[in-house]
């Protein structure tokens, strides 16, 4: 680098080159695409971020390949949500830090007070993304990592991380406002496992999961029936299936209900565990939450908010309506 700099000095070599090679991207890896969106609007063009989970897989049950190690073997950061959402693949990343800067975002990031403590052996439970005024919390700490391995654009992603901060913080107040739309007896959102608790908390909607935190369990008949009998009792139009589970179990309490004379549709495909396609605006983490947002309200019969002055931007760049 110092023969080099003199070079540039010296003429031979346009100081551009020097600059744009001191200061190439942040090669990022994560697993979840609800980290890697949210680090690339954090990191911009400082940070240049790979998922190694796509759409509609799920994390619980996922095990590195050989690709994938590779590819962690490249990165510069690697950033994992923690709290056991990423099952096996948890000790790889931790074999990982001892050789790569390694962020386990969740428990770095957010208020021990504000987790959910499930009675299953996980402990906590991981679904933080659901509720979007937690996942924010992330931003301080990717905010902090991208900055320190990138010095000279730690104001390029002061101002990425104001702006998106108040982005989420309007989609937060824009998913109350239309989950509170809901007539209360039909406030229930009925899903295959157990990923909106966090989401049942923050925007007041009860949460019925059929499956445990995890989808390493499995479901049991009892579990079904049971589901069958509060969406009869509470007369519930629609139930929703996930992006990364298989339907059958909801599609078991829908035929378990249908025999005692209740019809109940499905309320349409929820991301979970995962975001939608690449290139869409489900795809991203906002678009994720609002697609969930605009299923659940339409298929429990509220009316959508409209969206506030904050996103007007990001809804025109992907023809929401606003
Ligand atoms: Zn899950």
């Amino acid at each position: 680098m110092a023969t080099k700099y003199a070079m540039a000095l010296l003429g031979l070599l346009p100081l551009s080159t020097l600059a744009s090679a001191e200061e190439a991207p942040l090669n990022v890896v994560t697993t979840i695409g609800m980290i890697a969106d949210v680090a690339q609007e954090v990191g911009g063009e400082c940070v240049s971020v790979e998922a190694m989970m796509g759409p509609g897989v799920d994390p619980h049950l996922y095990q590195a390949s050989a690709s994938d190690v590779a590819t962690l073997r490249g990165a510069e950061q690697i950033i994992y949500s923690g709290y056991s959402l990423e099952g096996q693949l948890g000790s790889v990343l931790e074999n990982f830090s001892q050789r790569t800067p390694t962020l386990a975002v969740s428990p770095a990031s957010i208020d021990p007070s504000s987790l959910i403590t499930s009675q299953d052996v996980y402990g906590i439970d991981p679904h933080l993304w659901m509720d979007v005024s937690l996942w924010a919390q992330t931003l301080p700490a990717l905010s902090e990592t991208f900055s320190e391995a990138r010095p000279a654009c730690a104001d390029t992603i002061e101002a990425n991380t104001e702006r998106y901060q108040a982005q989420l913080l309007a989609l937060h107040e824009w998913v109350k406002t239309s989950i509170a739309s809901i007539p209360e007896q039909q406030r229930v959102l009925v899903t295959a496992h157990d990923a909106f608790n966090y989401f049942g908390r923050a925007y007041g909607i009860e949460v019925e999961g059929i499956q445990g935190i995890s989808t390493e369990t499995e479901t049991g008949i009892a579990d079904i029936r049971s589901m069958a009998d509060t969406v009869v009792e509470r007369e519930i139009p629609a139930v929703f299936i996930e992006s990364t589970i298989n339907p059958r179990t909801i599609q078991a309490v829908i035929d378990a209900a249908r025999q005692r004379d209740h019809d109940v549709a499905i309320g349409g495909e929820l991301y979970s565990d995962a975001m939608g396609d690449t290139g869409t605006v489900d795809g991203t983490y906002m678009g994720m939450i609002y697609r969930n947002t605009q299923h659940i309200v339409d298929a429990l019969g509220g009316t959508l908010a409209p969206l506030p002055d904050p996103l007007t931007d990001w809804a025109d760049e992907w023809e929401l309506a606003h």
